[in-house]
């Protein structure tokens, strides 16, 4: 019998979503560029499920069923540019060339449309849940023509995380939807570990509080909304002790973040449409400041608060009771923030590249499998199903009520910080985009002023129709141009 789909690249991700194939009772042909992958995975997994070992591309493809199926898992760049290279001339009209790397959506683009006068579908597919989820049920953002999914999707769906039955799956709409939804997913999750961040240095700076009593509270964190991945894996490495030192492992830890690029990415592509995501955007920056070592250095002496902490002391314990609680608070409404703008860049993409992206379906799929992955995200499913979707996340009705519970204790955090001394750019962000989103009048209309002033370039009135310039360097009356 035939393979049903073909895998080629067996590093961690290619390995790990081959063996949740044949795991699933698929034929699965795999291969590896060096022939050592392919045969570790059958020497150490082959017992899991039906697998082909193949040699070459040529192997590979004779091996699948028609139409072919052929997951590309191999390096993000120019790599897949070659392996698509190897085996675009072996495939037939109707084939399949899916690419489960982290691929740049403009590439996935361009490679759609070569491939697309070929005959060949390709399909650019965001694959989230790193190496665990890839073999336990990832989430899976499949890009590409609707009668693609017809042939891929039961397979994908039968391979990724399932939430209340439901596969995290499904189809995100044509080209470069797929990956460019997965790069507002990785923006995203940076925001929400910078904030999970705060949160902590936050406890930890102001109220002294050691690691482990830091993973207690993100341990009953995780019982409440919330309750995610991330907040549950913060607990654990809070309270991971380093064997050499026997110091918290977190402070071993050098504290410079590092990034891969996908986070640029949704920044820069959101500077593009316009959209504003500073909780992201902020995310990426406080990484590449942890990074700059020199600047830090050279700045380590700079003043700071006199009297810092301005937190609860030690024997104020309802005190601390409640600052734990307003930095909870702050964490979901700044959390709330960064979402929200996430999904306005993918509703912008969908309009601008034409796409008809579905939030809601997106929300359902991220609920499980990826690094996302919360309770939370069935709110955000909830207001997407609603028979008139929000403008803005912030206004659906759930999140309007948190918002509205969480401002003072938000404001007081962010004042506490400032205070303090303790950094917490993602918090501090989050509350100025609200607070100017509320904002019955913004000073734009003073740097609309200026504009004129000195580059003479106009501006429209509040009261009436039409644009103006002000001569200012004449004798300043209005004129309409
Ligand atoms: P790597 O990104 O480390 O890539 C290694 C694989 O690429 C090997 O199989 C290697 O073959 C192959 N390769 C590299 N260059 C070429 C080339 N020119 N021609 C043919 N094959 C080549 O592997 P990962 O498993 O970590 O990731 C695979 C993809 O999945 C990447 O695009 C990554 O961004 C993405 N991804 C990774 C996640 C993760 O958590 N790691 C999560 C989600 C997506 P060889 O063995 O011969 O060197």
């Amino acid at each position: 019998t035939k393979a049903r789909i073909g895998v080629t690249g067996l590093a961690v991700m290619g390995a790990n979503l081959a063996r949740n194939l044949a795991r699933h009772g698929h034929t699965v042909a795999v291969h590896n560029r060096s022939r050592y992958r392919t045969d570790a995975l059958l020497k150490e997994y082959g017992h899991e499920g039906e697998f082909v070992a193949c040699d070459t591309p040529e192997e590979l493809v004779a091996a699948l069923e028609r139409p072919r199926r052929v997951l590309i898992m191999v390096k993000a760049g120019a790599p897949t540019d070659a392996v698509i290279e190897e085996f675009a001339p072996l495939l037939e009209p109707g084939d399949m060339l899916v690419d489960g790397g982290n691929a740049h959506f403009l590439d996935t683009r361009r490679r759609e449309a070569a491939l697309r006068e070929r005959g060949i579908h390709f399909v650019g597919t965001g694959v989230s849940g790193g190496e665990e989820g890839a073999l336990l049920g990832p989430s899976i953002m499949p890009g590409g023509s609707r009668e693609s999914y017809e042939a891929l999707g039961p397979l994908l769906e039968d391979i990724a995380a399932k939430v209340d039955g439901v596969p995290c799956c499904t189809h995100i709409g044509p080209d470069g939807a797929g990956h460019f939804v997965k790069m507002v997913h990785n923006g995203i999750e940076y925001a929400d570990m910078q904030l999970i961040a705060e949160a902590y240095d936050l406890l930890r700076q102001a109220l002294g509080m050691s690691p482990a009593e830091i993973a207690d509270v993100f341990e009953e964190w995780n019982r409440g909304e919330l309750s995610s991945y991330l907040i549950e894996i913060t607990a654990e490495v809070l309270r991971q002790v380093d064997a050499a030192t026997g110091r918290p492992l977190v402070d071993v830890i050098a504290d410079r973040a590092e990034q891969k690029g996908t986070g640029r990415w949704t920044v820069q592509n959101a500077l593009e449409l316009g959209v504003p995501v500073s909780g992201i955007a902020e995310a990426v920056f406080a990484r590449s400041v942890s990074g700059h070592t020199e600047l830090r250095r050279a700045a380590r002496d700079l003043p700071g608060p006199a009297d810092a902490p301005q937190a609860p002391p030690a024997g104020d314990r309802e005190g601390r009771a409640e600052f734990v609680e307003d930095v909870r608070r702050a964490l979901y409404a700044s959390k709330i923030i960064a979402y929200a703008q996430g999904f306005d860049q993918i509703r912008a993409g969908s309009a601008e590249y034409g796409w008809d992206v579905d939030p809601g379906a997106l929300a359902t799929i991220w609920r499980g499998g990826c690094i996302i992955r919360a309770v939370f995200l069935d709110r955000i499913r909830e207001a997407y199903e609603q028979e008139s979707p929000p403008v803005t996340l912030l206004t659906a009705p759930l999140f309007a009520e948190a918002l509205g519970l969480a401002q003072e204790p938000w404001r007081r955090v962010v004042a506490t910080a400032a205070g303090a001394g303790v950094p917490a750019p993602g918090f501090s962000t989050a509350l100025a985009y609200y607070d100017s989103l509320r904002a019955g009048r913004l000073p734009a209309a003073l740097v609309q002023g200026l504009r004129d002033f000195f580059g003479a370039h106009t501006y429209q009135r509040s009261d009436r129709e039409g644009t103006f310039h002000t001569l200012w360097s004449g004798d300043r009356t209005e004129i309409e141009v």
